[in-house]
């Protein structure tokens, strides 16, 4: 990692006060529990070894979607006790995040203390990037880490200005995750494959021309691979049948003409599976593409030919980036392909053959549910972030920590 500045170049940090700009927009029930701590976790080592450094910590996140100051619903205090929790060092929340009470806060603070501070969304200077509420959030402060990679892409106060008010660098999260996906995309080892699943093809059209320029293999697969199979002439698939978008058929073509021009072999399903309903369990049965039913099936998955196929693909590959399921995994068994491919991936990164890198929304609990999410080489937690840099963009939150 020597493009980007790191937790090493902040020098010595014996007795400095360091700010951690995490990402503690954990979920949570009505009650204010929380309902999953793998955010919180995360951001545990970089604060321990702030801590091991000598360093007080400050701890800043956003939180929710809140409605001004004071909106106690989304207020950060009721993560505090989950931090607290996970770090076994105790947690003091501040209920502001700029101001005399962090100031002073952060005077009286005591060695094995942490101090949290409340959401920066409840200024709303910190959407809008402003360079003033970034200076007083760091007022106090000597170093400033940036951890929260999931919202590397917005140039929120916190991500971009704050960074530059003082010596700042990667928390150990942002890091791991800039590795892994700079392994994953920008300089893999090759051949490079990419999976791509999902409902529809317009929502991640960047994605795809992107895509197309940089990997060797692209399989799509899920309902975006229907307008595909239609553009290259599958006539079986309908509205009635599937989720084709038929204003996207020339959006297709352009991006198989692109990949032809690229090099890039566009893998797309050779069998499905149709469902009568659209419920677990339902009636299903697998057919190959001539054979697909006009009406009153749904195809819901791709069949155990396309799933040989794409599994063959993997093993002549060296990398794997993966963003979408390859069918509606949430209800057995149109997870089988998901499940099989996820696995075979899994297995052949536990046998040092592949890098496997995904990320990106539905992908996570996808590969949850295929039970692999300790077996990729990395399973990226941010969404928005994860696709924006699938689909070739400069993070502002990463940028702005370039050496
Ligand atoms: P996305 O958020 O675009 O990645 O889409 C994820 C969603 O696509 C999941 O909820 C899947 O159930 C859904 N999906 C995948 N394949 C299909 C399909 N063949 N038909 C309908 N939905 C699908």
């Amino acid at each position: 990692m020597n493009e980007y500045k790191t937790i090493e170049d902040l020098g010595n940090l014996s007795g400095k006060v360091a700010m951690l700009r995490a990402d503690l927009n954990v979920p949570m029930d009505e009650n204010f529990h929380v309902t999953n701590t793998a955010r919180i976790d995360r951001t545990v080592p970089t604060i321990k070894e702030l801590m091991s450094k000598g360093a007080k910590v400050v701890v800043i996140s956003h939180f929710g979607r809140p409605e001004g100051k004071g909106d106690m619903k989304n207020s950060l205090s009721h993560v505090a006790p989950e931090l607290e929790k996970a770090l076994g060092h105790k947690v003091v929340f501040v209920e502001d995040c700029i101001g005399e009470k962090v100031e002073n806060a952060i005077k009286s603070m005591k060695a094995d203390e942490v101090l949290l501070l409340e959401n920066l969304r409840f200024y709303d200077e910190e959407k809008k990037g402003d360079e003033n509420f970034a200076k007083e959030l760091t007022k106090a402060v000597d170093v400033y880490v940036s951890d929260a990679f999931s919202t590397a892409h917005r140039a929120h106060a916190s991500m971009v200005a704050a960074v530059k008010t003082k010596p700042a660098a990667f928390g150990r999260l942002m890091e791991e995750e800039v590795n892994a996906l700079t392994k994953g995309l920008n300089n893999p080892e090759r051949p490079l494959i990419a999976i791509v699943g999902g409902s529809k093809v317009s929502t991640k059209l960047d994605l795809l021309n992107n895509l197309v320029k940089k990997v060797d293999k692209l399989v799509i697969s899920g309902g975006m691979a229907h307008t595909f199979m239609k553009a290259s002439g599958i006539d079986t698939i309908n509205e009635a049948n599937s989720l084709v978008q038929m204003d996207m058929l020339d959006t297709a073509k352009e991006i198989m003409a692109t990949a032809k021009a690229n090099n890039c072999e566009i893998v797309l399903p050779v069998d499905v599976v149709v469902s009568k309903e659209f419920k677990p369990m339902a009636e299903h049965k697998t057919v190959d593409l001539e054979h697909i039913p006009a009406e009153g099936w749904s195809l819901l998955d791709v069949g155990e030919k396309t799933i040989a196929v794409i599994n063959s693909k993997l093993d002549e590959a060296k990398t794997l980036v993966w963003n979408g399921p390859l069918g509606v995994f949430e209800m057995k068994p149109f997870d089988n392909a998901t499940n099989k491919v996820a696995q075979h991936a899994a297995e052949l990164t536990q046998e040092g053959k592949l890098t496997s890198v995904a990320g990106g929304g539905d992908t996570v609990s996808a590969l949850a549910n295929a039970g692999v999410e300790d077996k990729f080489t990395y399973i990226s937690t941010a969404g928005g972030a994860f696709l924006e840099w699938m689909e070739g963009k400069e993070l502002p939150g990463v940028v702005v920590l370039k050496k």
